[in-house]
């Protein structure tokens, strides 16, 4: 493309709220056929809120109590929900004399002396505890209604479940089926587990889902993308995505997002709308010559 044609087109993006910070960002765009969604606060809102409590071996006023205890120094999205809803409920929360995260997968705290284990299947694999039958039965369902599953286990025992819902961005689903048109692949990044991010991505009309991710490995997906011959965009919002916005052959930012993301982001999406994504594409294809 000529350089006039490039100002033309970082002009006519500015102006939608895509701000494109180079001439090879915007070439990148053009050659895109790959685009990879974050899920956490990209394809969903961010903000998750309590849906359900289960008592195991504790009641549900114990349950949320500790969790929210262990969750108190987490600025995790799910540990904002849990602690969130115990304030709501006026809960009397208990004093954690020690506390440590363990990213992509929840919380281990002290507690009145117990040690307290908090998060996903993985976390609780860690340290070799065991889901007793009727919490196996209750985490499978809430995880098939897209729910994110917080298993509380208290000195090696379950005691109970905290599920929390996010909401999909009302964007989403139109900026997937735009990009679908434009003859584009669409998937999702996500360290939730594969069916709770399964049930979310089929609410989105996504059918290629890769799970589990912690979060250093999003960038070797990109990278494992790019080695089958693949132009990947990467579309996040949060710190964990920066290596991955850089990795990609081009990262899309969104705007509302941390500014580690931003700086990695070859395009930033000044809007919250997931549709300015396929604008994107699209403006770059204009621009450089593939659509007249
Ligand atoms: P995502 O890719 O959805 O943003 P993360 O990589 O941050 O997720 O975490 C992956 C999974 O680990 C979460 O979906 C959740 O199940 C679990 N997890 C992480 N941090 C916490 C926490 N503080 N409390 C409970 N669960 C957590
Ligand atoms: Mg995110």
């Amino acid at each position: 493309a000529t350089p006039t044609a490039i100002t033309v087109g970082v002009g006519r993006g500015a102006e939608l709220g895509i701000l494109i910070k180079s001439g090879e960002a915007l070439e990148a765009a053009e050659k895109i056929d790959t685009v990879a969604f974050d899920k956490t606060g990209t394809l969903t809102a961010g903000e998750p809120a309590v849906t359900d409590i289960v008592g195991i071996t504790l009641d549900d006023t114990s349950v949320l109590a500790l969790a929210a205890a262990a969750e108190q120094n987490s600025s995790h999205p799910v540990a904002r929900a849990i602690v969130a809803r115990a304030e709501e409920k006026g809960v009397e929360i208990p004093e954690t004399t020690a506390f440590e995260t363990v990213r992509g997968k929840g919380v281990l705290a002290t507690i009145r002396g117990d040690l307290i284990a908090l998060g996903n299947r993985a976390l609780l694999a860690d340290s070799g505890i065991e889901l007793p039958t009727n919490a196996e039965t209750a985490v499978t369902r809430l995880e098939g209604e897209g729910r994110t599953v917080a298993i509380l286990s208290v000195g090696g025992t379950v005691g109970g479940i905290v599920a929390v819902a996010d909401t999909v961005k009302p964007t989403a689903m139109a900026a997937v089926s735009a990009l679908r048109e434009m003859g584009l692949s669409v998937m999702m990044v996500t360290g939730d587990n594969a069916t709770t991010a399964g049930a979310i991505a089929g609410m989105i009309g996504i059918e290629t889902v890769h799970a589990g991710v912690l979060p250093d490995a999003k960038a070797a997906e990109v990278a494992g993308l790019q080695n089958r011959g693949q132009k990947v965009a990467f579309v996040g919002d949060g710190i964990n995505d920066a290596p991955a916005l850089a990795q990609a052959d081009l990262g899309i930012a969104i705007g509302g997002g941390t500014d580690v993301a931003i700086e990695s982001g070859g395009v930033v999406l000044v809007r919250d709308d997931l549709t300015d994504v396929p604008a994107a594409i699209q403006l770059a294809r204009k621009t450089i010559g593939r659509v007249k």
